[in-house]
């Protein structure tokens, strides 16, 4: 894969893009929004110096655990292309039996348990150890494989909950570590009721922990980065806004650019998350 996607992008302004389409004597030829400069090109990539930031936000999406091994959720062989897995990774679902919920995660659990953290997951880790002093590093992410978390990373905030804890559907007994891939769902040992995975399922709510953890590191921020997600879906597209209006600068790095162009990032970084951040986050 060297030297085949990679590149640093600077989005031109929009005035540029409209004055490519005026005909004849307007321009040459139409402004790409996101060129790709020469194979090799991200050696020129500038790193992030930590130094120059207090609080810098990495929300990461299902992309950087593609070289773990792990299926991004959408998408063609994404989990979701399985309508009986989709169906049964529901609010709904859990309502009935939170054994088809089981059964709907199990697979998922075993590979999650069975995957280890990429170049990506670790340069991240490593760039929280470096923050200066006084400095924060939180890492967000969509993801439920836990992967952050066995890289190293302290300050994760796993928006989605995490396919290796369990938790109980009715009391408040603190979520456990598990890996093991209930056929059905087991019984609280406190309160007998089914256990459930600690994840959010579709139409659950994010839990207000989380929430308020992600609205409180965004305040403050002045530096996010968007990873493997394609930052115009929420969540990514309500984060990179509460950014921009705490004044920080915005980055997105994704396998592929924007379909519809976000103007809230400033920059887009284009090609493998774990080639692209242990480039990114250097020291
Ligand atoms: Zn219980």
């Amino acid at each position: 894969m060297a030297g085949k996607l990679f590149a640093w992008c600077f989005r031109p302004p929009v005035r540029e893009r409209s004055l490519a389409h005026k005909g004849r004597g307007g321009g040459a030829s139409p402004t790409r929004l996101c060129a790709r400069p020469a194979p090799g090109t991200f050696r020129d990539m500038k790193a992030i110096e930590l130094s120059k930031y207090r609080n810098i936000v990495v929300l990461t999406g299902a992309g950087v655990s593609v070289a773990s091994g792990l299926p991004t959720y959408r998408g063609k062989g994404g989990l979701w292309e399985d309508a009986e897995v989709a169906r049964y990774a529901t609010a709904d679902a859990m309502a009935d039996t939170s054994d088809e919920v089981w059964w709907a995660f199990g697979p998922m659990r075993t590979m999650a348990a069975g995957a280890s953290p990429n170049p990506g997951h670790v340069a991240l880790a490593d760039a929280e150890r470096q923050m200066p002093l006084g400095g924060r590093f939180t890492v967000v992410t969509q993801n439920v494989d836990g992967l952050h978390r066995r890289a190293g990373s302290k300050n994760v905030i796993e928006y989605h909950g995490c396919i290796r804890r369990t938790r109980c559907t009715k009391c408040e007994t603190p979520p456990v570590d598990d890996t093991v891939a209930h056929e059905s769902a087991p019984p609280c040992t406190r309160c007998g009721a089914p256990l459930r995975p600690d994840i959010v399922l579709f139409g659950e709510w994010i839990p207000e922990i989380a929430q308020y953890a992600v609205s409180r590191a965004l305040r403050d921020c002045d530096l996010f980065v968007a990873v493997g997600t394609s930052g115009t879906v929420h969540p990514a597209s309500g984060f990179v806004r509460s950014a921009k209006y705490a004044g920080a600068r915005t980055l997105l790095v994704n396998l592929e650019p924007m379909d519809r162009p976000d103007p809230a990032f400033d920059d887009e970084v284009l090609g493998q998350s774990e080639e692209l951040l242990p480039r990114l986050f250097r020291g």
